[in-house]
Order: structure tokens, then C-alpha cells, then sequence
């Protein structure tokens, strides 16, 4: 598996530090407000990510942190008049909304900064030891100048930075550069004991930590949006690396931005859509099919016509496993021919077409090409006398694939308070008619379908399970 890996710059093969096993962080939200679609594509293509590597066989242990202090945090509480823990509670719960309606699978870990603000003093006070960090009026600070690699993973070059550095220069830091790991406390503002005085972490220094008590020093992928790489990834490389005497992440993967009218789309600029506001046109299954269309390391141009072409695919897609379903019901025939049996042999080239895209760094453009080019396959091969073992192979196969990525090409249709009348009455109807398999068969199908019987001597009760 082939995986692009920023720190080299180029498509590198997966190996990962532990067999079988991936341990992987990708940085998380600040939760001060409705994630936008932007933030959304980083949600959904690493959880695909994680997805087929869980399909490989490997055991992942994913970690997504919430940035649960920050300034935008305090700003959004004070213009609510309401407790910065209140804000983020609240923008927790919606994230994890927008995250279901999307297929993301939780993560094994989402710890939040403002639980582990010890461990961050540790890491700050182990920095200060080893002459990596020193402290100024209650402040801080990296001393940039001291990590050799700094710059390696943006392949900046230190005295490029320093004298583009446009910033105004801040008296209490022995160089430009220099970034901050501890701030003295603000009035109103959260704060928390510290060998330096009240006060909360800088941004950078929580991954560094959250990463290393939940995955260990060394971690086998570090992601996030390519705004992230600089500086915020490579500041954790400093302050992980300086502190761990190790290398921290083998492979570091960004996306690329979503963009509107070839601008990236963010909160600052006001040119964004939330979640909720393009789950009121579309649903959330067609946002995620939309965002895999497109190599995740390319940039996105989101227009409401590309929006429907993705709804019409995933339309084509879900029509093909719907008509392989009644051509399985209706089949008159069970075990496959021989013509058909050969006929197999396209769909298994198309799925290690699939495999082979999504194993050259997760190519899902390509691997959801050989999807369309599967159910074109099926929508031809199937026909009303094809065996139903045949249909089977054909719709799992395309039912599989999907699940792969997250993409659910089954819809269960919820049934209707009257469906679940009509199927009770018609189970009646067949006990009273003697016809016990049959109405047996219905309570198995209810019960498949998430409703549970209770015969009582008024009649049948049912709820939902
Ligand atoms: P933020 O809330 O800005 O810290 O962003 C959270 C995550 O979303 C980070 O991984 C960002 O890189 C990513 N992100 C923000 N805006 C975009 C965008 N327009 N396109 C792609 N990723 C984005
Ligand atoms: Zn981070």
C-alpha cells in the first residue's frame, strides 16, 4: 500500500511501526460552532482512511482530539453570556450529529484538551529541561532555534522564516520564531495552576501530548488539512520530537481544501455552508460521496451541479442493488451456470481494480470509477433468468465495495407504524390459516427489521428493539 507522505514529499510504501496494527491521529475540531463543509472533508476522508486499512485487517487505533480551549471558545461564551464548558458541550454534541449523518465511525479516542492539562505541563516542564522551551513573565515559549529539524516537515528553511517573518517582534521572545506552549491567565478567561503562574496551553503543544499518552511517542500517521502542516504540524514535530528524544509520525497525510469559486472555504471568510445547511437540499450520504469523488489530495471546487451529479451516482448505484434484489427474490433457478460463473471473473478484475486504486494512496476517485463501472456490469449481466446465486455475488459485491469507503449502497427503508399492521395481520391471518412457517417467517422479518413481537392475550404488541 502506497501512502504520500508530506515529510518526503512523496508516495511512500506502508510499513507500519507494528505489524498489524496502525495507530493513527488526525487533529481535530475546535468546537466553538457547526462544523462547516471544509471541516467536514478532513472527517471524511480519514475515516475512510481508516476504514480500509480496518478492511486490510489491521487494527487501528484512531485518535481525534477536540480543541476545547481557545480564544474563539472564550469569544463565543462571553457573546452568549454562557460558560465556556456550556459552548463546547453543546458544539461536541452537534459535531457528533454531523458525524453520524456523514458514516463516521467514532473514533477510539476523542480525548479534549482541558482534560489533560496536566500532561501538557509535564511535556512544557520536560521542554524547559532540556533547554527547548524557556519561560518569560508567565509566557512559554519554543526555542525554535534549538530543534535542528525545524522546517522539515513544510520545507521551510529557518532564516527564510525568520526574515519573511512580517510579525511584529515580540520583545519577550528570543527570536521571531519562537512559538508558544504556556500563556499567564487572562481575567475571565479559564485558567489552570502551573509551575509559571494561572494560566492555559498554547494550541500546538495539546496533539503532542494527546497523541503520545493515547498512541505512544512513535505514531504511525499524523493527519489533518494541508493549512495544518504549517505551523501546527511542525510545531508538534518540535515539541515531540525535543521532548521524546524520538521521531514522532512515519507518515504524515493532508487534504487538500474544499473550495468555493476557487477560494477555500472558512468561517473567517464567510464563505462557507454548515453541515445543517446542505443537509436542508441534500443528504448526508450524498455530501460524503461527493467528497470521495475526488482524490483527497486535491483541491475541490463545491458547486450545487457537482452536488447532484454525486446524488444522481449514488441514485444509479443504490437503483442497480434495488433491481439485483427483486431479480433475487424472483429468481426461479439457485446455483450459478458456467456462463455465469465466467462472467465473475469481470466483476473480480473490477474489484481488484478497486483495491488496487484505493491501495495507491487511497485513490477513491478511481476506486468509485470501478464501482460505476461494476454496476454498469450488473444493470448488463442481469437479466430475469439469471440464477439467484448469480444476483447474490453481484449485489454483495457492490453492497461491499461501498462499505469500504462508507458508503451505504443499501437503504433500509424505515417501515411505516401501518407496514408493521399489515405484516402483523398478515402473520394472523396465516396462524389462523394453519400456516405456521409462513407466520413464522414474518416475525423473522419483523425481527430483521428491527420489530419485536409480544403475543398477549389482548392481541400482538410490537416495539422497536
Ligand atoms: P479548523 O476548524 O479551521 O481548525 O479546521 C479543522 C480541520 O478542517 C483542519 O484539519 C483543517 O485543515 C480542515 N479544513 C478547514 N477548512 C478546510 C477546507 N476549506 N477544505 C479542507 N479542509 C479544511
Ligand atoms: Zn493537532
Amino acid at each position: 500500500m502506497k501512502i504520500y507522505n508530506t515529510l518526503s514529499k512523496q508516495k511512500e510504501e506502508f510499513v507500519p511501526l507494528e505489524e498489524g496494527k496502525v495507530k493513527m491521529y488526525v487533529c481535530g475540531p475546535t468546537v466553538y460552532n457547526l462544523i462547516h463543509i471544509g471541516n467536514a472533508r478532513p472527517i471524511i476522508v480519514f475515516d475512510t482512511v481508516r476504514r480500509y486499512f480496518e478492511h486490510k485487517g489491521f487494527d487501528v487505533n484512531f485518535v481525534q482530539n477536540f480543541t476545547d480551549v481557545d480564544d474563539k471558545i472564550i469569544n463565543r461564551a462571553k457573546e452568549e453570556g454562557i460558560t465556556t464548558s456550556e459552548v463546547t458541550e453543546k458544539y461536541i454534541e452537534e459535531f457528533f450529529k454531523d458525524a453520524d449523518g456523514l458514516n463516521i465511525k467514532r473514533a477510539t479516542t476523542h480525548p479534549k484538551a482541558t482534560e489533560e492539562i496536566q500532561g501538557m505541563i509535564e511535556m512544557i516542564s520536560t521542554l524547559i529541561e532540556k533547554d527547548f522551551a524557556y519561560e518569560k513573565n508567565g509566557n512559554v515559549y519554543f526555542k525554535t532555534l534549538n530543534f535542528e529539524d525545524y522546517g522539515k516537515l513544510s520545507k521551510k528553511n529557518i532564516e527564510d522564516l525568520v526574515s519573511g517573518s512580517r510579525v511584529a517582534i515580540n520583545e519577550e521572545k528570543e527570536d521571531p520564531m519562537d512559538f508558544v506552549l504556556w500563556k499567564p491567565k487572562k481575567p475571565g478567561e479559564p485558567a489552570w495552576e502551573s509551575p509559571w503562574g494561572e494560566g492555559r496551553p498554547g494550541w500546538h503543544i495539546e496533539c503532542s501530548v494527546m497523541s503520545k499518552k493515547y498512541l505512544g511517542e512513535q505514531i504511525d500517521i499524523h493527519a489533518g488539512g494541508e493549512d495544518l502542516i504549517f505551523p501546527h504540524h511542525e510545531n508538534e514535530i518540535a515539541q515531540s520530537e525535543s521532548a521524546n528524544g524520538k521521531s514522532f509520525a512515519k507518515y504524515w497525510m493532508h487534504n487538500g481544501f474544499l473550495n468555493i469559486d476557487n477560494k477555500k472555504m472558512s468561517k473567517s471568510e464567510g464563505n462557507f455552508f454548515t453541515i445543517r445547511d446542505i443537509n436542508e437540499k441534500y443528504s448526508l450520504d450524498v455530501l460524503r460521496f461527493f467528497m470521495l469523488s475526488a482524490h483527497y489530495r486535491t483541491p475541490i471546487n463545491f458547486s450545487d451541479e457537482l452536488m447532484k451529479a454525486s446524488q444522481t451516482g449514488l441514485e444509479r448505484i443504490r437503483t442497480a442493488v434495488t433491481n439485483l434484489k427483486f431479480r433475487i427474490e424472483k429468481a426461479n433457478v439457485e446455483k450459478m451456470t458456467e456462463i455465469e460463473e465466467h462472467l465473475l471473473l469481470t466483476v473480480a478484475s473490477l474489484v481488484e481494480k478497486f483495491e488496487a486504486s484505493m491501495e495507491d494512496d487511497f485513490n477513491t476517485a478511481d476506486a468509485i470509477a470501478s464501482i460505476f463501472e461494476l454496476v454498469k456490469f450488473a444493470n448488463l449481466s442481469s437479466t430475469e433468468s439469471s440464477t439467484k446465486e448469480f444476483s447474490l455475488k453481484l449485489v454483495d459485491t457492490i453492497i461491499e465495495l461501498c462499505d469500504i469507503i462508507g458508503i451505504k449502497a443499501e437503504v433500509k427503508k424505515e417501515l411505516l407504524d401501518s407496514d408493521v399492521d399489515a405484516m402483523i395481520q398478515a402473520r394472523q391471518d396465516a396462524r389462523k390459516n394453519k400456516d405456521f412457517a409462513e407466520a413464522d417467517r414474518i416475525r423473522v422479518e419483523l425481527l430483521d427489521k428491527g420489530i419485536v413481537l409480544e403475543d398477549t392475550r389482548e392481541g400482538v404488541r410490537w416495539k422497536r428493539a
